[in-house]
């Protein structure tokens, strides 16, 4: 198994991690529907993107007890 040469010092391994962190989510509101959605993404709520619907909604279907 290979085995680190040198030690890594904290001051080294803190410089390392400084370009760790999480950057926030930048959502912005859909011209359609108001939801907030990534940018450059098909909004999930409504299936709009530049204004156009390009992912079908399935309707809300009612499931009957004796239909099965
Ligand atoms: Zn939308």
């Amino acid at each position: 198994m290979a085995v680190p040469q040198n030690r890594v010092t904290r001051s080294r391994r803190n410089m390392r991690r400084a370009h760790d962190a999480l950057v926030a989510a930048n959502p912005n509101e859909c011209s359609s529907c108001g939801e907030l959605k990534r940018p450059h993404h098909v909004c999930p709520s409504c299936g709009h993107y530049d204004n156009k619907e390009v992912v079908a909604q399935a309707q809300e279907v009612d499931l009957d007890e004796d239909a099965a």
